[in-house]
């Protein structure tokens, strides 16, 4: 069968093509201009009946993905803006939001599609609380829905992109209960924390990368280019996942039956980057032969880092079954330095 691949060139949805066309499925891949499909028809060019490309130019115009849908059978929607440099809310609200919308109607009436995969985040889930919580599919953000709403512009860069990634889910889930009488498919919501990992996407220089794998580099590999301090190693973090395992999570989203009407919190654990700092500095062979000067930041304070923000993945591991192992700290980080050795970065 054919699913369709929505933001294609994106970090995460170049995994979930790959993974897709390896384990069979012919793809469809959505990307804004012509030329943002032609790195992916190089590293697909051994799939060439199976892999194909469709411009989208503006995901949040009413029908937008009539054509691009016929003849598919499922889509995973992963098209957002994931930055934090917006002055507007609007501009992450109104694409996450508007994009989402218009996949989904253009899916209505079309007894081909049977399911319908949106990457969403744990962005739409957390809030920030004075004490440690574990959060879980039954948590959803409406405190940075809150402070946009109050605090427009003002409101902070993480609440503007964890609203777009709230409402864009609220309208998913919203318009799945009204349309239930003349749709086909079913709808199944991820909601990975920080995505990590190797990248196969079209990505020149470190300072192009995206907002997750740019904050692991700019912690791990360079902190002096990031700016970022002992402090912020050792005591800002999150969870986070291998972005091949968020990508196999799409595939195995696709085909579980049990998987319909489902929020799925996929995550490997909580971290601060001096975590990964240790870890890197750990390995042996090292992967990046080339630097001789990885960060050390302070070595084991990760340990005595207590998160406040805590996840709970289990229904995930229940419902996508065995078949969803998790990458390793050590995994991730050998396979992300050896890619950047491999770049020169
Ligand atoms: P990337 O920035 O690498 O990819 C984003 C994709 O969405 C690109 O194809 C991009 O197209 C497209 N896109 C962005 N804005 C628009 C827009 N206004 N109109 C149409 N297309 C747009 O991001 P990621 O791979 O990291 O993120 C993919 C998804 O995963 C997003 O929904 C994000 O919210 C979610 N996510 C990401 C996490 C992470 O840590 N990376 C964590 C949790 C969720 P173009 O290249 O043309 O701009």
């Amino acid at each position: 069968s054919k699913v369709l691949v929505t933001g294609a060139n994106g970090y995460i949805a170049a995994w979930v093509v790959r993974t897709l066309l390896e384990k069979g499925y012919a793809v469809r891949g959505t990307v804004r201009s012509e030329a943002k499909g032609t790195h992916l028809k190089k590293i697909f060019a051994d799939y060439k009946d199976k892999f194909e490309t469709v411009v989208v130019e503006d995901i949040t115009k009413e029908g937008a993905f009539n054509q691009a849908i016929k003849g598919v059978n499922a889509i995973a929607h992963t098209a957002s803006p994931f930055h934090f440099k917006a002055d507007d809310p609007q501009e992450l609200i109104g694409p996450a939001v508007n994009g989402t919308l218009s996949v989904l109607k253009s899916a209505l009436n079309n007894s081909a599609i049977r399911r319908i995969v949106i990457t969403s985040s744990t962005a739409a889930i957390i809030s920030m609380l004075p004490d440690r919580k574990v959060f879980s599919e039954v948590d959803w953000n409406d405190q940075a829905i809150e402070e946009v709403k109050t605090q427009g512009k003002n409101a902070s860069q993480a609440s503007k992109y964890r609203a777009s990634k709230t409402l864009a889910e609220k309208a998913a889930w919203d318009f799945y209960k009204v349309s239930n009488t003349n749709r086909s498919w079913d709808l199944v919501v991820l909601n990975p924390p920080y995505v990590f990992g190797p990248l196969i996407h079209d990505i020149s220089s470190p300072s192009a990368l995206g907002t997750s794998a740019g904050d692991w580099y700019n912690s791990v590999v360079r902190p002096d280019m990031g700016g970022k301090t002992i402090e912020a190693i050792t005591t800002v973090g999150g969870g986070w996942v291998d972005v091949r395992d968020i990508a196999l999570a799409h595939v195995l989203a696709l085909q579980k039956q049990e998987a319909g009407g489902e929020r799925l919190l996929i995550s490997k654990g909580e971290f601060v980057y001096q975590d990964f700092i240790d870890v890197a500095n750990a390995l042996s062979p090292s992967p990046i032969p080339s630097h001789t000067d990885l960060p050390k930041g302070s070595p084991g304070a990760g340990k005595e880092f207590v998160p406040k923000i805590v996840y709970d993945p289990s229904k995930a591991s229940r419902i996508l079954g065995p078949e969803l192992v998790y990458h390793t700290i050590e995994e991730t980080t050998k396979d992300t330095l050896a890619d950047f050795e491999r770049r020169g970065w």
